[in-house]
Protein backbone atom coordinates (compact mmCIF):
# COMPACT_ATOMS: atom_id res chain seq x y z
CA UNK A 1 0.00 0.00 0.00
CA UNK A 2 1.43 3.55 -0.94
CA UNK A 3 0.03 5.89 1.19
CA UNK A 4 -0.29 9.82 -0.37
CA UNK A 5 -0.23 12.19 2.31
CA UNK A 6 -1.12 13.07 6.16
CA UNK A 7 -1.60 16.53 7.62
CA UNK A 8 -2.60 17.20 11.36
CA UNK A 9 -5.71 19.02 11.06
CA UNK A 10 -5.25 21.97 12.90
CA UNK A 11 -7.08 21.56 16.41
CA UNK A 12 -8.76 18.12 16.91
CA UNK A 13 -7.20 15.26 15.05
CA UNK A 14 -5.61 13.61 12.47
CA UNK A 15 -6.72 13.52 8.79
CA UNK A 16 -4.73 10.86 6.48
CA UNK A 17 -5.47 10.29 2.81
CA UNK A 18 -3.99 6.80 1.32
CA UNK A 19 -4.27 5.59 -2.31
CA UNK A 20 -3.69 2.04 -3.50
CA UNK A 21 -1.79 0.85 -5.24
CA UNK A 22 0.87 3.64 -5.48
CA UNK A 23 1.44 2.44 -9.34
CA UNK A 24 -1.51 1.05 -11.20
CA UNK A 25 -2.01 -0.16 -14.92
CA UNK A 26 -4.38 0.84 -16.83
CA UNK A 27 -7.67 -1.27 -16.46
CA UNK A 28 -6.97 -0.72 -12.62
CA UNK A 29 -9.33 -0.36 -9.79
CA UNK A 30 -7.51 2.44 -7.85
CA UNK A 31 -9.19 2.96 -3.92
CA UNK A 32 -7.86 6.32 -2.48
CA UNK A 33 -9.34 6.36 1.68
CA UNK A 34 -9.44 9.45 4.06
CA UNK A 35 -9.34 8.60 7.79
CA UNK A 36 -9.76 11.21 10.08
CA UNK A 37 -12.66 13.13 8.86
CA UNK A 38 -16.39 13.46 9.72
CA UNK A 39 -17.23 15.86 6.86
CA UNK A 40 -17.60 14.36 3.30
CA UNK A 41 -14.14 15.30 1.37
CA UNK A 42 -14.22 15.70 -2.31
CA UNK A 43 -11.84 15.13 -4.90
CA UNK A 44 -10.79 14.09 -8.53
CA UNK A 45 -7.74 11.49 -9.43
CA UNK A 46 -6.53 13.03 -13.05
CA UNK A 47 -9.68 13.49 -14.97
CA UNK A 48 -11.40 12.02 -12.73
CA UNK A 49 -13.93 12.99 -10.01
CA UNK A 50 -14.36 11.05 -6.67
CA UNK A 51 -17.14 9.01 -5.56
CA UNK A 52 -16.69 8.94 -1.45
CA UNK A 53 -18.63 6.60 0.45
CA UNK A 54 -18.61 6.51 4.11
CA UNK A 55 -16.58 4.58 5.86
CA UNK A 56 -16.25 3.31 9.57
CA UNK A 57 -13.46 5.89 10.37
CA UNK A 58 -13.99 8.20 7.09
CA UNK A 59 -14.13 7.85 3.64
CA UNK A 60 -13.54 5.87 0.31
CA UNK A 61 -13.40 6.43 -3.19
CA UNK A 62 -12.70 3.77 -5.66
CA UNK A 63 -12.02 4.79 -9.31
CA UNK A 64 -11.94 2.31 -12.11
CA UNK A 65 -9.41 3.66 -15.00
CA UNK A 66 -9.91 2.85 -18.27
CA UNK A 67 -8.54 0.65 -20.15
CA UNK A 68 -6.99 3.43 -22.36
CA UNK A 69 -5.82 5.67 -19.55
CA UNK A 70 -2.53 7.68 -20.16
CA UNK A 71 0.71 6.00 -18.69
CA UNK A 72 2.62 8.45 -16.91
CA UNK A 73 1.80 10.05 -13.21
CA UNK A 74 -1.85 11.45 -12.77
CA UNK A 75 -2.72 13.86 -9.71
CA UNK A 76 -4.54 12.98 -6.83
CA UNK A 77 -6.08 16.15 -4.79
CA UNK A 78 -8.53 15.53 -2.52
CA UNK A 79 -10.49 18.50 -0.79
CA UNK A 80 -10.71 18.14 3.27
CA UNK A 81 -13.08 20.34 5.76
CA UNK A 82 -11.71 19.40 9.11
CA UNK A 83 -14.04 20.00 12.06
CA UNK A 84 -14.77 23.64 12.34
CA UNK A 85 -11.50 24.70 10.19
CA UNK A 86 -11.55 25.64 6.73
CA UNK A 87 -10.92 24.00 3.88
CA UNK A 88 -7.42 21.69 3.51
CA UNK A 89 -6.48 20.46 -0.11
CA UNK A 90 -4.04 17.31 -0.02
CA UNK A 91 -2.59 16.44 -2.96
CA UNK A 92 -0.45 12.82 -4.39
CA UNK A 93 1.00 11.43 -7.12
CA UNK A 94 -0.77 8.12 -8.73
CA UNK A 95 1.89 6.26 -11.30
CA UNK A 96 0.08 4.84 -13.81
CA UNK A 97 2.72 1.89 -16.30
CA UNK A 98 2.80 0.08 -19.32
CA UNK A 99 0.49 -2.87 -18.81
CA UNK A 100 1.89 -5.01 -21.55
CA UNK A 101 -0.83 -7.13 -22.58
CA UNK A 102 -0.40 -10.63 -24.64
CA UNK A 103 -1.69 -11.34 -27.72
CA UNK A 104 -3.79 -14.61 -28.40
CA UNK A 105 -5.09 -16.34 -30.71
CA UNK A 106 -8.66 -18.30 -30.13
CA UNK A 107 -10.95 -20.23 -32.39
CA UNK A 108 -14.25 -20.16 -31.88
CA UNK A 109 -17.70 -21.37 -33.50
CA UNK A 110 -18.83 -19.56 -36.35
CA UNK A 111 -22.41 -18.96 -35.08
CA UNK A 112 -20.41 -16.56 -32.62
CA UNK A 113 -18.39 -14.51 -35.39
CA UNK A 114 -21.37 -14.72 -37.59
CA UNK A 115 -24.68 -14.68 -35.34
CA UNK A 116 -27.73 -15.09 -37.08
CA UNK A 117 -30.49 -12.32 -36.69
CA UNK A 118 -32.01 -13.95 -34.23
CA UNK A 119 -29.02 -14.58 -32.05
CA UNK A 120 -28.07 -10.68 -32.91
CA UNK A 121 -31.75 -9.95 -31.59
CA UNK A 122 -31.24 -12.25 -28.34
CA UNK A 123 -27.49 -10.55 -27.82
CA UNK A 124 -29.22 -7.49 -28.22
CA UNK A 125 -32.16 -8.33 -25.12
CA UNK A 126 -28.86 -9.59 -22.91
CA UNK A 127 -27.31 -6.12 -23.96
CA UNK A 128 -30.52 -4.29 -21.84
CA UNK A 129 -31.10 -6.51 -18.90
CA UNK A 130 -27.17 -6.26 -18.69
CA UNK A 131 -27.52 -2.44 -18.86
CA UNK A 132 -30.60 -2.24 -16.47
CA UNK A 133 -28.55 -4.74 -13.90
CA UNK A 134 -25.90 -1.99 -13.92
CA UNK A 135 -28.11 1.26 -13.29
CA UNK A 136 -28.32 1.64 -9.60
CA UNK A 137 -28.07 4.29 -7.19
CA UNK A 138 -24.66 5.19 -5.53
CA UNK A 139 -24.69 3.52 -1.92
CA UNK A 140 -22.37 2.39 0.87
CA UNK A 141 -20.68 -0.72 0.54
CA UNK A 142 -22.66 -3.95 0.88
CA UNK A 143 -19.44 -5.80 2.90
CA UNK A 144 -17.27 -5.70 5.34
CA UNK A 145 -14.64 -7.63 4.35
CA UNK A 146 -11.67 -7.48 1.30
CA UNK A 147 -12.42 -9.63 -2.47
CA UNK A 148 -12.26 -13.62 -2.13
CA UNK A 149 -11.53 -15.52 -5.29
CA UNK A 150 -14.83 -17.03 -6.55
CA UNK A 151 -12.56 -20.09 -7.31
CA UNK A 152 -9.14 -21.38 -6.81
CA UNK A 153 -6.46 -18.95 -8.02
CA UNK A 154 -5.80 -20.58 -11.46
CA UNK A 155 -5.85 -18.22 -13.97
CA UNK A 156 -6.01 -19.34 -17.71
CA UNK A 157 -6.31 -15.93 -19.08
CA UNK A 158 -6.10 -12.42 -17.39
CA UNK A 159 -7.49 -9.37 -17.84
CA UNK A 160 -6.80 -7.09 -20.84
CA UNK A 161 -5.26 -10.21 -23.39
CA UNK A 162 -5.44 -8.46 -26.69
CA UNK A 163 -7.52 -11.48 -28.78
CA UNK A 164 -7.51 -12.12 -32.31
CA UNK A 165 -10.75 -14.57 -33.01
CA UNK A 166 -10.27 -16.70 -35.98
CA UNK A 167 -7.25 -15.13 -37.21
CA UNK A 168 -9.27 -11.46 -36.96
CA UNK A 169 -8.66 -8.82 -34.37
CA UNK A 170 -11.71 -8.83 -31.60
CA UNK A 171 -11.52 -7.92 -28.57
CA UNK A 172 -9.80 -7.39 -25.43
CA UNK A 173 -10.58 -9.63 -22.75
CA UNK A 174 -12.72 -7.64 -20.05
CA UNK A 175 -11.78 -10.44 -16.99
CA UNK A 176 -10.68 -13.19 -15.89
CA UNK A 177 -10.70 -16.63 -16.81
CA UNK A 178 -10.21 -19.13 -13.60
CA UNK A 179 -10.09 -22.47 -14.36
CA UNK A 180 -12.28 -25.13 -13.20
CA UNK A 181 -14.54 -28.61 -14.30
CA UNK A 182 -17.90 -28.31 -15.28
CA UNK A 183 -20.00 -28.88 -11.63
CA UNK A 184 -17.23 -27.60 -9.46
CA UNK A 185 -17.92 -24.61 -7.07
CA UNK A 186 -18.19 -20.74 -7.94
CA UNK A 187 -18.43 -18.39 -5.04
CA UNK A 188 -19.87 -14.77 -4.46
CA UNK A 189 -15.95 -12.50 -4.20
CA UNK A 190 -18.12 -10.58 -1.41
CA UNK A 191 -21.24 -9.87 0.56
CA UNK A 192 -23.94 -8.05 -1.92
CA UNK A 193 -26.96 -8.40 -3.86
CA UNK A 194 -27.71 -10.47 -6.86
CA UNK A 195 -28.96 -8.51 -9.62
CA UNK A 196 -28.96 -10.57 -12.72
CA UNK A 197 -29.28 -14.08 -13.54
CA UNK A 198 -29.89 -15.04 -16.89
CA UNK A 199 -28.72 -17.58 -19.89
CA UNK A 200 -27.37 -15.08 -21.98
CA UNK A 201 -26.37 -16.12 -25.85
CA UNK A 202 -22.64 -15.20 -25.23
CA UNK A 203 -21.89 -14.89 -21.95
CA UNK A 204 -23.83 -18.23 -21.62
CA UNK A 205 -25.36 -18.65 -18.10
CA UNK A 206 -24.55 -15.23 -16.16
CA UNK A 207 -24.90 -14.03 -12.39
CA UNK A 208 -24.16 -10.13 -11.59
CA UNK A 209 -23.70 -9.08 -8.15
CA UNK A 210 -23.76 -5.75 -7.13
CA UNK A 211 -21.67 -4.92 -3.83
CA UNK A 212 -22.94 -0.93 -3.11
CA UNK A 213 -20.62 2.27 -4.71
CA UNK A 214 -22.12 0.60 -8.36
CA UNK A 215 -19.52 -2.26 -8.00
CA UNK A 216 -20.34 -4.94 -9.05
CA UNK A 217 -18.69 -8.81 -9.88
CA UNK A 218 -19.67 -10.76 -12.48
CA UNK A 219 -20.28 -14.75 -13.42
CA UNK A 220 -20.65 -16.25 -16.68
CA UNK A 221 -20.43 -19.40 -18.72
CA UNK A 222 -22.23 -21.56 -16.02
CA UNK A 223 -24.02 -24.92 -15.77
CA UNK A 224 -25.95 -24.18 -12.74
CA UNK A 225 -27.37 -21.47 -10.58
CA UNK A 226 -27.08 -21.59 -6.93
CA UNK A 227 -29.08 -18.20 -6.74
CA UNK A 228 -32.14 -16.02 -8.26
CA UNK A 229 -32.33 -12.40 -8.74
CA UNK A 230 -32.50 -10.24 -5.28
CA UNK A 231 -30.92 -12.96 -3.23
CA UNK A 232 -28.42 -11.42 -0.32
CA UNK A 233 -25.34 -13.08 -1.02
CA UNK A 234 -22.34 -13.58 2.31
CA UNK A 235 -18.79 -13.76 0.71
CA UNK A 236 -17.97 -17.01 -0.19
CA UNK A 237 -21.48 -18.29 -0.32
CA UNK A 238 -21.99 -20.53 -3.84
CA UNK A 239 -23.74 -18.63 -6.80
CA UNK A 240 -23.51 -21.56 -9.20
CA UNK A 241 -21.37 -24.24 -10.42
CA UNK A 242 -18.37 -24.07 -13.83
CA UNK A 243 -19.84 -24.33 -16.85
CA UNK A 244 -19.21 -23.79 -20.82
CA UNK A 245 -22.53 -21.65 -21.94
CA UNK A 246 -22.20 -19.36 -23.96
CA UNK A 247 -19.39 -18.37 -26.46
CA UNK A 248 -16.24 -20.47 -24.69
CA UNK A 249 -14.05 -23.14 -26.25
CA UNK A 250 -14.09 -25.08 -22.67
CA UNK A 251 -15.55 -25.01 -19.13
CA UNK A 252 -14.27 -22.14 -16.62
CA UNK A 253 -15.37 -19.39 -15.43
CA UNK A 254 -15.32 -15.53 -16.87
CA UNK A 255 -14.95 -13.67 -13.80
CA UNK A 256 -15.55 -9.65 -14.04
CA UNK A 257 -15.65 -6.73 -12.43
CA UNK A 258 -17.50 -3.53 -13.26
CA UNK A 259 -17.18 -0.33 -11.73
CA UNK A 260 -18.81 2.83 -12.58
CA UNK A 261 -19.47 1.43 -15.94
CA UNK A 262 -16.17 0.31 -16.91
CA UNK A 263 -14.97 -3.42 -16.28
CA UNK A 264 -11.62 -3.46 -14.29
CA UNK A 265 -8.84 -6.10 -13.72
CA UNK A 266 -10.89 -8.11 -11.15
CA UNK A 267 -6.46 -8.96 -9.62
CA UNK A 268 -6.38 -5.27 -8.87
CA UNK A 269 -9.74 -5.30 -6.84
CA UNK A 270 -8.68 -8.52 -4.97
CA UNK A 271 -5.77 -6.87 -3.78
CA UNK A 272 -7.18 -3.95 -2.55
CA UNK A 273 -7.47 -3.62 1.34
CA UNK A 274 -10.41 -1.95 1.97
CA UNK A 275 -10.45 -2.13 5.82
CA UNK A 276 -6.67 -2.57 6.51
CA UNK A 277 -5.17 0.42 8.99
CA UNK A 278 -3.03 2.51 6.52
CA UNK A 279 0.69 3.63 7.74
CA UNK A 280 0.31 7.10 6.35
CA UNK A 281 3.53 8.52 5.04
CA UNK A 282 4.06 11.88 3.91
CA UNK A 283 4.64 12.42 -0.16
CA UNK A 284 3.45 16.32 -0.81
CA UNK A 285 2.88 19.23 1.11
CA UNK A 286 -0.45 19.88 1.81
CA UNK A 287 -1.86 23.47 0.14
CA UNK A 288 -2.40 24.97 3.40
CA UNK A 289 -3.25 24.17 7.01
CA UNK A 290 -1.07 21.26 7.45
ZN1 LIG B 1 -13.05 -14.81 -20.14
Amino acid sequence: MAAVAVISALVLQVASVHLQPGVARPGDAVLVTVLGVTKQPSGTLGPQTLDFLPVADGFQALVALSVEAQLGPRALTVELVPDGETETTLSGTLEIVEPGWPRRELKVARKFTSPSKAEQLRSARDQKAFSDAFDVELEPWLFTDDFVWPRPPDITAPFGDLRLINGKKNSQHFGMDLDGDTGADIVASNAGEVVLVRDCFASGNTVLVHHGGRLFTAYFHLSKFDVKEGDRVKPGQRLGRVGKTGRVTGPHLHFGVKLDGRWVDPASVLRLRFFEATRPLPVSAPANGG
